[in-house]
C-alpha cells in the first residue's frame, strides 16, 4: 500500500517520503522552519566579522561555520555569498535519511568596534620600547616591530622622536616581550604603575635598547 502525502497528494510511488510527507512538502516544511535572517557582527573598521572566537577575516569559510552556529543541529554548507544575503544548503538528518534544502539567508550586519580598533582608536598601549643608537638600526627595528604586532593582530599605537632616538607604543606587553625573545633581544626593562584594575596593579612596560 503506497503513502500518500497529505499535503499534495503525491504517493510514495512517485516521490520519496520523509515520514508521512513526501519529499517536496517535507523540505517546504523545513524551508519554513528556518530563520529567513541571521544576525553577524562586523566591526566597522577593520571589516572583520565576530566568529566563535574572536573577529575574523569576512572569508566564505568564516561565514560557513557563522552561519552553523545559528543553525545548530543542522549541516550548514555556504553555496555562494552575496552581499546581503547567502545562498545555503542545509540538511537535517530524519530516521528516513539526510533532508536538504537550499535556501537564500538574508544577512542582518551589526556595526561594532572590535577590541583591537577600540584600543587603536584610544591610542591604548601597554608597553614602550625605547629605542637608542644607530639610525638605520632603530629604523629597521621600527618596521620589525609593526611587521610583528599587524601580523598578530597588535599594533603600534604611536611613534615619539627624541632628540637621541625613538619610543614606540605597543597595545600588548606579552607581544612585546615575545618579540625581544623571538630576536634574542635583551632589553634593560622597568615596570611603571598604570593603574589599578579589579583589585591588580596594572603596569607597563618599558624596554630600553640600544643598538
Ligand atoms: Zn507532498
Ligand atoms: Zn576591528
Amino acid at each position: 500500500m503506497p503513502k500518500s502525502c497529505p499535503t499534495c497528494s503525491r504517493t510514495s510511488n512517485d516521490a520519496k517520503f520523509f515520514g508521512s510527507f513526501c519529499e517536496y512538502c517535507s523540505r517546504d516544511k523545513l524551508s519554513a522552519k528556518l530563520n529567513a535572517v541571521v544576525e553577524v557582527t562586523w566591526c566597522k573598521r577593520c571589516m572583520r566579522i565576530r566568529g566563535r572566537e574572536g573577529f575574523v577575516a569576512p572569508a566564505g569559510r568564516n561565514f560557513e561555520e557563522i552561519m552553523g552556529s545559528r543553525f545548530k543541529g543542522y549541516s550548514v554548507h555556504l553555496v555562494k555569498l552575496n552581499r546581503d544575503s547567502a545562498l545555503l544548503d542545509i540538511a537535517e538528518m530524519t530516521p528516513d535519511g539526510p533532508l536538504s534544502v537550499e535556501k537564500e539567508i538574508g544577512i542582518r550586519y551589526n556595526k561594532t568596534l572590535c577590541d583591537t580598533c577600540y584600543k587603536k582608536s584610544s591610542s591604548y598601549y601597554e608597553a614602550v620600547v625605547q629605542l637608542r643608537g644607530n639610525p638605520a638600526k632603530m629604523e629597521r627595528m621600527i618596521a620589525s616591530l609593526e611587521r610583528y604586532f599587524e601580523r598578530r593582530n597588535q599594533f603600534v599605537s604611536k611613534i615619539e622622536k627624541e632628540d637621541n632616538g625613538f619610543n614606540v607604543y605597543l597595545s600588548d606587553k606579552r607581544m612585546a616581550s615575545e618579540f625581544m625573545a623571538s630576536k634574542r633581544l635583551k632589553p634593560n626593562m622597568s615596570y611603571t604603575l598604570a593603574g589599578i584594575k579589579g583589585g591588580k596593579k596594572i603596569y607597563k612596560n618599558t624596554y630600553a635598547l640600544h643598538l
